[in-house]
């Protein structure tokens, strides 16, 4: 009898998972495919495209290892990979992809799809909770997640008497010295080796010099270990602080590894549970570690699927401006805080989540930038980066760009916030407490300029009540205003 014909993803790199969970090398065989269109779709950052490419090679590698016949095909394009081969089977299938594109793509080909099964809720599980909510609150979201999946309950009610910890989980930085965590480098081995070569003369971004990412499930869970072992404990306080004195806090940097499926949510969420009960870690640190998991993930990816394929072009504020050149290159800004990070970003393609929604997603909805440029920057510039992720993070959590479909009121906010929760703006070229001078920081101007230009589309808004009385109570709003269109100019100008 002819055998079936497993079309492997790259974000799809697990044996007990997807289409994968069901095979066997007697009656399967493997496909997995490079496709140019992807690769030469952007200027993606190295350590993305190295990350991606490497941890599919190691994974093939391990299928044949394992006994499986593996075809690793180069091609034009995922669907006239499987083309290629699809005669000499009884039938394709595949895991439902991640994406609206792939899935478009597949099915024209009459791929067969089993339940997409890397996520802890279901498309259809959260179509139904959406479906039964007057508004879309990731926290009702959270606690549903919470007592359905039965997470840190004490029968109905939340471990710890409370559902979360924010007050406890909002630390700025701690003073220096402090023994922060020296994450695990990962040492190259012959197929990172090759990948390195082969994409050497491409033209990317970033810097390849960081071996901050492994490219096997056995790094994924060394990553997993570290982070058990020596971050957990004290995630929770300062899961939003912001340094220049460590790149990573004490978060996770889990998020390659689960999104392309070295490691999944099930088994992250279970490793922090048990560690939390036998280590005695703070319960506001497992609380604000799993909410990003069983919360946030699963939140992100249920509302991609739930708003559909046209979401990502929404463009509510109606945004003008370009990708700012700051972005790409940090010697385009005196601006401390988005240097800082924007060179670390060119060193791991990498920063966490405040940095990513409080600096440089504040940044461009402050400037008016339109978010489609800047998803397009981030997705090709993060390593965890996929459509489903960047899509909702974007368009609805950092731009507001849906109207509020997402969040009621947008995540934007001026210097006195990054000055709060960080230590750049000691250094910096800009005062975060002034908006109307000369050397204003530009986030403290734009705040007050974004909220000015769009005041008829937040005035009715009762959660941006406070903002727009303070904004009435300006005296110097003309000046302020008049250093907004200022700073925007220069910030296109990569002079600010
Ligand atoms: P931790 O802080 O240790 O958190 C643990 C895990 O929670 C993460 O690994 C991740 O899987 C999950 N998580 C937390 N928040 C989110 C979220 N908002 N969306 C999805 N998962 C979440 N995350 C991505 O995985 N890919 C992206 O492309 C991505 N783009 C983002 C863009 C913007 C504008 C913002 C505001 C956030 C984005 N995030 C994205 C979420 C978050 O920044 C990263 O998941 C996190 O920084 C990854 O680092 P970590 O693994 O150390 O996370
Ligand atoms: Fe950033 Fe403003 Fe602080 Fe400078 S003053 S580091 S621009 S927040």
């Amino acid at each position: 009898m002819a055998k079936r014909l497993i079309y492997v993803a790259h974000d799809n790199l697990n044996l007990a998972k997807g289409a994968l969970a069901s095979a066997s090398p007697s009656t399967d065989e493997i496909v997995l495919i490079e496709s140019a269109r992807m690769l030469n779709s952007a200027r993606w950052h190295r350590q993305r495209l190295f990350f991606m490419l490497s941890a599919a090679r190691h994974f093939a590698a391990e299928l044949t290892r394992l006994g499986y016949k593996v075809h690793y095909l180069k091609a034009s394009d995922t669907a006239s990979g499987i083309l290629k081969l699809k005669h000499d089977f009884a039938e394709v299938i595949a895991a439902e992809p991640s994406s609206f594109r792939l899935t478009k793509s597949l099915s024209s080909i009459g791929v067969k799809f089993i339940a997409n099964d890397f996520f802890m809720t279901s498309r259809i599980e959260f179509r139904n909770w959406a479906e039964s909510q007057k508004s879309l609150k990731m926290e009702n979201f959270y606690r549903w997640q919470r007592a359905r999946l039965d997470v840190l309950m004490v029968g109905a009610e939340p471990e710890g008497g409370r559902w979360n910890f924010d007050e406890e989980n909002r630390l700025a930085p701690p003073k220096e010295p402090h023994p922060w965590p020296d994450y695990p480098r990962f040492e190259r081995d012959q197929i990172d080796n090759e990948v390195i070569e082969e994409i050497a003369n491409l033209n990317l971004v970033g810097s390849l010099s960081e071996q901050t990412w492994g490219t096997t499930r056995q790094a994924a869970l060394q990553q997993l270990d570290f982070f058990l072992s020596n971050s957990f404990q004290d995630f929770g306080p300062y899961e939003d602080a912001m340094t220049s004195r460590s790149w990573s806090l004490y978060h996770s940097l889990l998020s390659p590894y689960l999104n392309i499926g070295l490691l999944t949510a099930d088994e992250v969420v279970d490793r922090a549970l048990d560690t939390f009960r036998k280590k005695k870690i703070p319960i506001a640190s497992c609380e604000g570690f799993i909410r990003q998991i069983i919360g946030w993930r699963e939140y992100i990816n249920g509302i991609y699927w739930f708003f559909g394929e046209d979401y990502r072009e929404h463009n509510q504020l109606n945004s003008k401006r370009r990708l700012l050149p700051l972005f790409e290159d940090a010697s385009a800004t005196k601006m401390n805080c988005v240097s800082t990070i924007v060179k670390e970003i060119e060193n791991r393609a990498w920063v966490h989540h405040i940095p990513r929604l409080m600096v440089l997603s504040n940044l461009a909805a402050l400037a008016d930038v339109r978010p489609d440029e800047f998803l397009a920057w981030m997705r090709r510039i993060f390593i965890d980066a996929a459509d489903w992720v960047m899509v909702p993070n974007v368009i609805g959590m950092s731009m507001h760009a849906d109207g509020g479909q997402m969040s009621t009121k947008p995540y934007v906010a001026g210097g006195a916030y990054i000055s709060r929760m960080s230590n750049y703006c000691k250094g910096c070229a800009y005062d975060p407490k002034t908006r109307s001078a000369d050397d204003s920081c530009p986030f403290t101007t734009l705040y007050w300029h974004y909220l000015d230009r769009n005041k008829d589309l937040f005035k009715k808004n009762h959660r941006m009540f406070q903002q727009y009385s303070g904004l009435r109570k300006l005296k110097d709003l003309d000046e302020t205003i008049a250093r907004g269109d200022n700073v925007i100019d220069g910030l296109l100008r990569g002079e600010i």
